[in-house]
């Protein structure tokens, strides 16, 4: 059984695209999907409130996401590092100027975030424990964990707080050493691939992130450049050299001919 809790994905038009994914999937599949309630007011009563404290102090926080190492059991897997793909990105942190700017730390900024994003898992997590007890289901897990981007351990801990509350199993698992399978996958079913988490501060901290990712590679193309200009200088005077002998031989030939010529015709 598949439950669908995300008030948290904005607008609601995403929500219901996500959702029409999922069950075209799960079909194929033979999985029942269960639909939680959309319920954007409470989340963002809840955690939009966190989201916009944040925001307020430090502006959008690109560039701070997911946890680094393996989290739970399973510890010998590879790292969600290597399960990034490049041009998603990986963790990474605010620039010190940005921080510097707002009179806040990067460590501040990604606790910030840590603490919505928690908030989020929160709700939602109750939402899916409390389902399966009303509704007889021994145990939840999530599939939450197979994003490089988000915060697994939070993930866990969170997961584990709402089932205990519920007197249900938790079964986490960290799925990040499938997200590249899990990604070409769905690329290859032709499935909608969002391009956020699914809040609107992820929305904008998703957009802030590929700016960012751009004007890096922008600057590497600049370094690239600049740090072959020597060369580049050098191959072009060589071929104007090139071209100003073939010129000067040319234009000898023309007047060794013309002589010929000027001699022939005095005979
Ligand atoms: S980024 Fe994702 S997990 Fe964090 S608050 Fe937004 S929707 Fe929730």
């Amino acid at each position: 059984m598949v439950f669908y809790a995300n008030s948290n994905i904005h607008p609601a038009d995403e929500y219901a695209q996500r959702l029409a994914t999922l069950r075209t999937w799960a079909e194929g599949e033979g999985l029942e999907v269960a639909e939680g309630v959309y319920d954007a007011e409470a989340w963002e009563a809840v955690v939009g409130r966190i989201g916009d404290a944040a925001e307020a102090k430090f502006g959008v926080i690109a560039g701070e996401e997911g946890d680094l190492e393996p989290v739970g059991d399973d510890a010998s897997r590879p790292s969600s590092s290597e399960a990034t793909s490049p041009d998603e990105g990986g963790a990474g942190t605010v620039s010190a100027e940005e921080c510097a700017d707002k009179g806040a730390s990067p460590t501040a900024a990604r606790a910030a975030r840590e603490a919505r994003c928690r908030a989020c898992y929160r709700l939602r997590f109750e939402e899916t424990a409390r389902y399966a007890r009303e509704h007889g289901f021994a145990a939840v897990g999530t599939t939450l964990s197979v994003s490089p981007h988000q915060y697994t351990r939070i993930i866990r801990e969170e997961l584990e707080r709402a089932c205990e509350r519920e007197g249900v199993k938790a079964r986490f698992a960290d799925y990040r050493p499938y997200y590249d399978e899990a990604t070409r996958r769905s690329r290859e079913g032709g499935m909608y691939r969002q391009n956020y988490c699914g809040c609107r501060f992820s929305d904008a901290e998703a957009a802030a992130e590929r700016d960012q990712r751009r004007a890096a590679r922008r600057a590497a193309r600049k370094a690239e450049l600049a740090a072959h200009a020597d060369e580049r200088a050098a191959a072009e005077a060589e071929r104007a050299r090139n071209r100003a002998e073939k010129r000067a031989y040319a234009e000898a030939q023309a007047r060794k001919r013309a002589i010929l010529k000027a001699l022939r015709e005095q005979q």
